[in-house]
């Protein structure tokens, strides 16, 4: 095999800004279109429901109403439960608890980070992780365990969807209505809806054409491809299958339908970095061994580990690698920023010639192996993990075609894909294209929200979010957002909501003791709040800007980026700024009536 030749890291830098300008789209997010019209039946669809759930509509009033049945509606309505709130109402779509979870269920679907930190409350519930990085089907199966373990299904209505929401000042409560005639009146409203929920699509010409079969990752349809998330797909052995889109979702997926389909072409426009996964069932003896509070402990470690705070031996993975080199290449002198920039940056490259010589390493045809290399720095783009994708591209019946600049998708006809003017005939496109993460809210809340005055969430976030430590908003009284943003964002998603969750209750139980019913952050602490967090951004812009274009970087149109809008000094900063918060007692930046 080829060795990766020793090019400098000045030439490297320009691959990666050459690589970067080729796919950079003048569209943005623009090039995307929502799975709506004509291409509804991509989000619209529910392989997985039960049959139609009957039931009368609910006209009720709650104290609190989540929408969302994944983690962080769980984590909430578990966390409210602790602290003694108990009158929840829990909506969602979906016709069982597990949010990304309950609509992800393509072949081969498992978590990145390991299960040890990413399954919440497990010392609470006792449950034993199976293995070291969990499949899907474990963490569905989990997520309605921990509907079972905190009695959530009789507070939770299924296959509902929020038609619109409403503050009524007036009763000072939220009011909610549904698609199943319901009406609750609520004195909190927490949307939990995830950041992945709403699946995009290329804005390809003619993909309403194709008479082939297609679907969206996020809606397998294994009536189709035969076999399930760990069977084989055995009714793909006559079919020719065309993948577009190896982000996380198309490195796991790949190999299993690599396994069985007649022809697979995958469509690649940026490849991912692809680290070693290394996965093994975990060891039961270690796991009950473990002393009280292992898991809180777990969880700080590896966000520690992953930002090189600390010794990654006990955790070490491929998240930590970076950090790891960082840590341990730390001079004893006191450095410069610029020092510190070129030894990150220096770090970056051997973790990146790291996973370009495990594809020479892998990949037997040079020019695949070529095109599958990805040019840029590490976390331009989420890094992947996976130990049998590369070798996928070993089989007679696979091929890649990179779909870059050039060569890019120009067209979906009746019979199949067009890309760099060829094209190829296909009977299945599967779309691993991704979800609208930095849509506006419209494009991933479905329903209008309307605050205070009928200021619309959708205007009040019309230039990038605005709220008080990610979870409040001016304008809107009693009204939380659960999930990624303003908060620190974290590589493990489920400590970022568990924490909020618990910051949450602390609120609502103080703003109890106090005799308040409404609560809301003030404009000037709101703009505090993001003042701050821009500030905290040490990162200079440029870093995003030369970045090969996606939605950690807006696509490379610079603004509101998911990282420049995030508490730059990590989760554990994070939680002590909130832990003092509260420590100082007065609640500060919110008003209490
Ligand atoms: P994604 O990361 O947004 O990837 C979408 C893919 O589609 C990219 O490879 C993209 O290429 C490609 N694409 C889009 N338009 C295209 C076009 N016109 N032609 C060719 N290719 C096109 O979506 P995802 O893989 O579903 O992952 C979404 C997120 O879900 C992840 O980032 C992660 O947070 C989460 N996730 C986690 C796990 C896990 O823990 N294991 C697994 C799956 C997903 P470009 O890169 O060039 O834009």
């Amino acid at each position: 095999m080829a060795t990766i030749s020793p090019e400098s890291p000045a030439d490297i830098l320009a691959r990666y800004r050459a690589e970067r300008d080729k796919r950079i789209d003048a569209k943005g997010n623009g090039q995307y279109v929502d799975a709506v019209g004509e291409l509804a039946r991509f989000g619209d669809t529910d392989p997985n429901a039960t049959p139609r759930i009957e039931r009368d509509p609910i006209i009720a009033e709650v104290e609190v109403l989540i929408v969302g049945a994944g983690f962080g509606g769980l984590l909430t309505a578990a966390r409210l439960k602790e602290a003694g709130i108990d009158d929840v109402r829990i909506l969602d779509l979906a016709s069982d608890f597990g949010g990304t979870w309950y609509w992800n269920r393509y072949p081969g679907v498992q978590c990145d980070i390991e299960s040890y930190s990413y399954l919440p409350l497990l010392e609470e519930t006792g449950y034993v992780a199976k293995h070291r990085y969990a499949y899907g089907d474990e963490i569905l199966e989990y997520s309605q365990f921990l509907g079972r373990y905190f009695d959530l299904y009789p507070k939770t209505s299924f296959q509902t969807a929020v038609t619109d929401v409403h503050w009524d000042e007036k009763a000072q409560r939220w009011q909610v209505n549904t698609d199943r005639g319901d009406r609750f009146s609520a004195r909190y409203f927490m949307l939990a809806v995830g950041r992945v929920s709403r699946p995009k699509l290329p804005g390809i010409k003619g993909i309403e054409t194709f008479k082939g079969h297609s679907f969206h990752t996020s809606r397998w349809d294994y009536a189709y491809t035969g076999g399930d998330t760990h069977a084989d797909l055995d009714k793909l052995g006559d079919k020719r299958v065309a993948v577009i889109g190896t982000g996380a979702t198309g490195i796991q997926l790949i190999p299993r339908v690599a396994k069985t389909a007649q022809q697979l072409t995958v469509f690649q426009r940026t490849p991912s970095s692809v680290g070693v996964r290394g996965n093994h069932a975990t060891d039961v003896d270690w796991y009950k061994a473990q002393k009280p509070g292992w898991q809180e402990y777990r969880r700080a470690l590896f966000l520690d580990a992953a930002s090189g705070l600390c010794d990654d031996s006990e955790i070490r993975d491929g998240w930590t690698e970076t950090g790891r080199i960082l840590r341990e290449g730390k001079p004893a002198h006191p450095e410069t920023p610029e020092e510190i920039g070129k030894r990150a940056m220096m770090a970056d490259i051997q973790v990146m010639n790291g996973r370009r010589q495990r594809i020479d390493d892998t990949v037997k045809d040079p020019e695949t192996a070529e095109k599958l290399k990805p040019w840029y720095n590490l976390f331009c783009k989420r890094p992947t993990f996976n130990d049998e994708f590369l070798d996928a591209f070993n089989r007679p019946n696979v091929s890649l075609v990179d779909a870059s600049g050039d060569n890019a998708i120009t067209e979906i006809t009746e019979t199949g894909v067009i890309a760099g003017g060829k094209e190829y005939p296909v009977d299945l496109i599967i779309y691993a294209s991704g979800f609208q993460v930095i849509g506006k809210v419209g494009q991933r809340v479905t329903f209008p929200v309307k605050g205070r005055d009928g200021v619309m969430l959708e205007d009040h976030w019309g230039a990038g979010m605005r709220t008080l430590h990610g979870l409040t908003a001016h304008n809107f009284p009693n009204w939380f957002y659960i999930g990624q943003g303003q908060n620190a964002v974290a590589a493990n998603y489920t400590t970022t909501v568990d924490d909020q969750a618990k910051h949450l209750a602390y609120i609502l139980t103080e703003a109890k003791k106090r005799d308040a019913t409404v609560i809301e952050p003030t404009a000037e602490a709101e703009q505090g709040w993001l003042d701050e967090i821009r500030a905290s951004n040490k990162r200079p812009p440029e870093f995003y800007e030369n970045c090969t274009p996606g939605y950690y970087n807006n696509e490379g149109k610079g603004g509101v980026t998911i990282w420049a809008e995030s508490y730059a000094p990590g989760a554990a900063a994070f939680n002590a700024l909130l832990k003092k918060w509260r420590d100082e007692g007065d609640m500060k930046g919110l008003t209490l009536r």
